[in-house]
């Protein structure tokens, strides 16, 4: 059995209390490793190496830093075919999504933030009595935590600015899914990244996560999960005024006016709804189709979600396994109470028994109002309804209906329309005809229930460091 201990001043060390958590493969149900459950006394081990790393790297010239995550990236690229299968094994998700999404996605992650450190600048103010500079400082130590769906691209989307703005990082990823993370420890090592600047203390959430989040010598924390966990973080986090930054759930709404593009429009709400079984934060799970287009869309819709494989995620598949059996049992009871309030399955509708792997069947629903439990709370599977509506301020309203904000969807061939719609949607992200479009210079996060603070680009280059305003007499 596989062994993921903790990563701690360039090396792997077990945990203090020699205590360590099964890691199950969703494919077969099997415990295929072990990972460590880190204690206050790794904590403390870890923060003494970073802290020490902490001059060193934050001294180094821009240039410097710059080059060894470009030799990180490099090297995630050279082993994307082991990390793409490491990542499979962990999650349940095919493997041609690791290797196409996952992966690569990680490695350009290191290569932006390396490449946009060098280019950042600062701002200069002058008037006729003074020059005002300012200087954007590395915040020391700082935590970033990581959850199960997408496990190398999401912890790396926070290490990379993190590291690039010259901090060091105690990194906690998902325990449910540790592989990656592990494997990330050597790869910087060998990328040349000094002892201690990143280290990786694994185990559970409520426990080392949340040591994390209190210690007071950890001065910010980047976190990425669910909202209820959001919650307590920001609590926490908020009586000491540590910054955070809380990337949350989502309940994303897809809007389908009868003047899109129906093909693409299916298609894509197809891969919006289904990509990665559904676990990605966002997914469109929720479909507003303008009654003209209505039952075309549905047809169609359907049509394609029946040749959706299901298998192993090793197989030539479209959806492999969900992450767990929790996991899987939270998104077939969401299934169950619908249909107990009324929903018709229009597809799918239940787990799937291939071998003893956590297999829950592509799932459309109809006959509910958007208030509903279903199309209000995040199921976060394979799991989509559809709702029709008569007018664009009703299909707004709907849209918005919910506590969450992250991401939305407008389909029309409209101009004005999708100006005028994509400006009202309550959610940080809006894509117009697409889906998954990621430039990275552009902010991502959430409003209301979804989160609080902007990653990517020079959001996440600001919220790593701290600025300050040096004023000289003229
Ligand atoms: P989760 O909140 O259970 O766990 C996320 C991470 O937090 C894990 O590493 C976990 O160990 C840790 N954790 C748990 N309790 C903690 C605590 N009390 N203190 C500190 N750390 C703690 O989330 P999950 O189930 O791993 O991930 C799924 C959720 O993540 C979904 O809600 C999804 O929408 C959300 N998500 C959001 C985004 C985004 O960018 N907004 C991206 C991906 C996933």
């Amino acid at each position: 059995m596989k062994t993921f201990d903790n990563f701690i001043g360039g090396e792997f060390l077990p945990p203090s209390q020699d205590e360590y958590l099964p890691v199950v493969d969703p494919a077969t149900g099997d415990t295929y490793a072990q990972v460590a459950n880190a204690t206050s006394e790794d904590l403390e081990t870890a923060l003494a190496k970073a802290e020490t790393a902490f001059a060193d790297w934050s001294g180094h010239s821009i240039e410097e830093r710059s080059r060894v995550l470009m030799k990180l990236a490099d090297l995630i690229e050279e082993n994307l075919t082991a990390l793409a299968e490491a990542e499979s094994l962990d999650t349940g998700k095919p493997l041609s999504l690791a290797s196409t999404v996952d992966i690569p996605r990680a490695a350009a992650n290191f290569r932006f933030f390396a490449s946009a450190i060098v280019n950042d600048a600062s701002q200069m103010h002058a008037n006729e009595r003074t020059l005002n500079y300012t200087l954007h400082k590395p915040l020391g130590v700082v935590g970033c935590i990581s959850p199960w769906n997408l496990p190398l691209y999401l912890l790396s989307w926070k290490i990379a600015p993190a590291l690039a703005t010259g901090n060091c990082v105690i990194a906690k990823p998902s325990e449910v899914t540790p592989y990656t993370a592990w494997m990330l420890g050597d790869l910087a090592n060998q990328a040349g990244l000094p002892a201690g600047v990143l280290n990786i203390l694994h185990g559970a959430g409520a426990e080392i996560g949340e040591r994390l989040v209190t210690h007071p010598k950890i001065k910010a924390i980047s976190f990425t999960g669910g909202t209820h966990t959001g919650r307590r973080i920001g609590r926490l986090a908020g009586e000491q005024l540590k910054k955070v930054s809380l990337e949350l759930g989502g309940k994303n709404p897809v809007l389908v006016f009868a003047d899109c593009d129906l093909e693409q429009a299916v298609r894509t709400s197809m891969r919006s709804a289904f990509t990665n079984q559904g676990e990605i934060c966002l997914c469109g799970s929720r479909i507003f189709v303008e009654s003209g287009i209505y039952e075309e869309f549905k047809q169609e819709f359907l049509q394609k979600v029946a040749h959706l494989e299901v298998g192993l995620p090793s197989a030539d598949v479209d959806l492999g396994a969900l992450v767990s059996r929790a996991h899987l049992e939270k998104v077939s009871a969401y299934v169950s109470r619908a249909v107990g309030q009324g929903a018709t399955v229009l597809a799918g509708g239940m787990p799937l028994q291939i071998g003893n792997g956590f297999f829950y069947a592509p799932t459309v629903l109809e006959g509910l109002d958007a208030g509903c439990e279903i199309n209000q709370q995040e199921v976060f599977g394979p799991v989509v309804t559809l709702i029709p509506f008569d007018a664009e301020e009703e299909a707004i309203q709907m849209a918005n209906g919910t506590n969450y904000g992250l991401a939305a969807v407008v389909w029309t061939e409209n101009l004005k329309r999708a100006h005028r719609v994509a400006a009202r949607m309550e959610s940080g992200i809006v894509w117009v005809n697409c889906w998954m479009e990621r430039d990275l210079r552009t902010p991502f996060g959430g409003v209301k229930l979804s989160g609080v603070g902007r990653e990517g680009g020079v959001e996440a280059l600001r919220f790593f460091t701290e600025a300050q305003n040096i004023c000289i007499r003229r």
